[in-house]
C-alpha cells in the first residue's frame, strides 16, 4: 500500500462528479478547488472512476500541523523496549479494547512484563476487527480501507482521515532528508500516485499534508486515456514535483517514456531491484526514495540515503524484533509494532510477517533513529495470462478479495498453469468454483485451487509469499 491512496471501498466504478470531489476536501478553498477542477477537466485527463478526497476539515488540518511538529521533535535514539509514551499508550489501549482485555492479566505492569504480552497479527483483523475497536473512539469518522493485495490477503482496515493524512507529514520528513522541497501551495500539483493495472480506481484530489496542493491516482493502462499521447501530454503539463508508485508501474512509466520531471520518485514496495532503481534515477534525474508502509501501521521507515537500511521514522511507534520462539531478540526477527495512529486498531505487539533486525547504532547520515536492517521484502510479481498479456497481482488480488480468504500463496508455474493454495476464514460458506472461474477467466491459464486449513500457522518456516512466479521471463 502506497499510503495515500484514499480509495475505499465500494470499488465499483463511479465516474465523480467535481461537486462530490469538492465535498470529500472539506477544507478545500476556492483555490485548492480551482486545482481539483484543473485536474479533473484537463483535455487529456483520464477516465475518473471514483470519488476520493482527503475528508479533513479545517480543524483536523491544524492537528496535522502539530503531528508534523511532533514528529520533527520526537527524533531522536532509541532504547531496545518501549518508552514511557508508548507504555501509556499500551495500558490505556488494553483498558479500552475488548480483545486485549480478554487476553491481558487485570492489573498486569505492562513495564516489567512486556515481551510476555501478547502478539496480534492479521488474522486478529481478519477474524476480530470489531473486537479491535476500542470502548472510548467516536465511530462517526470511521471509514473503512482495504489493504493492496501485493501484501498479503486485502484486508478491510478500519480507518480515520487524520491518521491517513499524517501519512505525508511521514513521507515530507523522508524527503526532506534527501532534499526534496515538499512546501506547496494551492496551485501547484503536488503528486500522481501511478499505478499500470487493468483495473484501479482513479481520482483527482488535493492534499492538506501538502498545503493543498493537486494529487492525482492514475492508471498508466493505455484504455484509461482518451488517445495514445494523452498520458505524455497530462504529466507534461501538471509537472508533479513527487510521483510515487511500485517499481512495476515505474518501470512501465520508464517504459512508455513519460513522467515528466519529478523531483523524486518515491515507492512503498521493499524489493525494488538495484538496476531498475539506477534506470529510474538516471531517466528522472532525480532520487528514487524507497520506504516500508503497511496499511495496518503506516509507514515505518524509509531508506537512508547513506544506505543500508531503512530508518525507523515515526516517533509515536515502538518496533521491536521477535524470534521464531516470539521473544525479542538483538538478530533477526519479525518486525513487530506497537502504537500508531490508527483509532480503530491500536497496535499491540502487531506481528507484520516481514523479518529484519533493527540496529541501534548511530548513522553516517545524522539521523538518530535506529534502522531495520536485511528488511525482507516482498518481491514484486507479474504473471502471464494465456493471451500473453502481463497481469498485475493487484488483478488477481481484486478476484480474491472478493472471497473469505484469510491468507493465500497463488503462484504461476513455468508452464503457465497457477495454484492458489489458501486459508479460508472458518466457518464461511462461499463458492469455491466461482472463484476458480474468475481467475481462468482472467489469466486464461489452467487453475488448481488447494486449501490448506494450517497455511501461515506453522511458524517462521511457514512465512507465505502471497504471490510467487516460477515463469522464466523472456
Ligand atoms: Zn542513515
Amino acid at each position: 500500500m502506497n499510503g495515500i491512496d484514499l480509495t475505499s471501498p465500494p470499488a465499483l466504478p463511479q465516474a465523480p462528479t467535481l461537486p462530490q470531489l469538492y465535498a470529500l476536501s472539506p477544507a478545500a478553498s476556492a483555490a485548492s478547488r480551482a486545482t481539483i477542477a484543473a485536474l479533473y477537466s484537463h483535455k487529456s485527463a483520464p477516465r475518473w472512476n471514483h470519488p476520493a478526497g482527503d475528508r479533513l476539515t479545517h480543524e483536523d488540518v491544524a492537528r496535522l500541523s502539530v503531528y508534523a511538529a511532533a514528529l520533527d521533535a520526537g527524533r531522536g535514539g532509541r532504547a531496545p523496549r518501549p518508552d514511557d509514551a508508548v507504555l501509556a499508550w499500551a495500558q490505556s489501549r488494553i483498558a479500552a479494547t475488548p480483545l486485549y482485555r480478554g487476553r491481558v492479566a487485570d492489573g498486569i505492569d505492562i513495564a516489567s512484563h512486556w515481551v510476555e504480552l501478547p502478539t496480534t497479527a492479521r488474522e486478529d483483523i481478519a477474524s476480530h476487527a470489531a473486537r479491535l475497536v476500542p470502548d472510548d473512539v467516536p465511530l462517526d469518522r470511521m471509514i473503512v480501507y482495504r489493504t493492496a493485495g501485493t501484501t498479503g490477503h486485502a484486508l478491510l482496515v478500519p480507518q480515520d482521515a487524520l491518521a491517513v493524512a499524517c501519512y505525508l507529514p511521514l513521507l515530507n520528513l523522508a524527503l526532506a532528508r534527501y532534499g526534496v522541497n515538499t512546501r506547496f501551495s494551492s496551485g501547484d500539483t503536488a503528486c500522481f500516485l501511478v499505478g499500470s493495472q487493468r483495473h484501479t480506481v482513479t481520482y483527482p484530489t488535493v492534499m492538506f499534508g501538502w498545503g493543498g496542493a493537486g494529487f492525482a491516482k492514475l492508471n498508466l493502462f493505455a484504455d484509461d486515456w482518451p488517445d495514445i499521447n494523452a498520458r505524455a501530454d497530462y504529466f507534461r503539463h501538471f509537472a508533479p514535483r513527487l510521483l510515487t508508485g511500485d517499481p512495476l508501474s515505474f518501470a512501465d512509466m520508464l517504459e512508455a517514456g513519460i513522467g515528466g520531471a519529478p523531483h523524486a520518485l518515491v515507492t512503498t514496495a521493499v524489493a525494488m531491484s538495484p538496476a531498475l532503481k539506477s534506470r529510474l534515477q538516471a531517466a528522472y534525474g532525480c532520487p528514487v526514495v524507497d520506504w516500508y508502509s503497511l496499511t495496518e501501521t503506516g509507514p515505518l521507515g524509509y531508506v537512508c540515503p547513506r544506505g543500508p537500511g531503512y530508518h525507523w521514522l515515526p516517533h509515536d511507534v515502538y518496533i521491536e524484533t521477535l524470534d521464531e520462539a516470539g521473544l525479542p531478540t538483538r538478530g533477526r526477527g519479525e518486525i513487530t509494532v506497537t502504537g500508531g495512529r490508527n483509532p480503530y486498531i491500536p497496535l499491540l505487539r502487531y506481528r507484520t510477517g516481514d523479518w529484519g533486525r533493527i540496529d541501534f547504532a548511530p548513522c553516517p547520515c545524522g539521523d538518530p533513529m535506529p534502522r531495520l536492517m536485511e528488511l525482507e521484502g516482498r518481491v514484486p510479481v507479474r504473471f502471464r495470462s494465456g493471451n500473453g498479456d502481463r497481469i498485475g497481482t493487484q488483478d488477481v488480488a481484486t478476484v480474491l478479495r472478493r472471497y473469505p480468504l484469510v491468507q493465500h500463496s497463488f503462484e504461476q508455474a513455468d508452464d503457465g498453469a497457477c495454484t492458489l493454495t489458501y486459508r479460508a476464514l472458518a466457518g464461511a460458506a462461499w463458492p469455491r468454483d466461482d472463484l476458480a472461474s474468475e481467475l481462468r477467466a482472467l489469466l486464461n491459464q489452467t487453475i488448481t485451487l488447494r486449501e490448506d486449513a494450517e497455511l501461515g500457522r506453522r511458524g517462521a518456516v511457514d512465512k507465505v509469499i502471497p504471490y510467487v512466479s516460477k515463469r522464466i521471463e523472456e
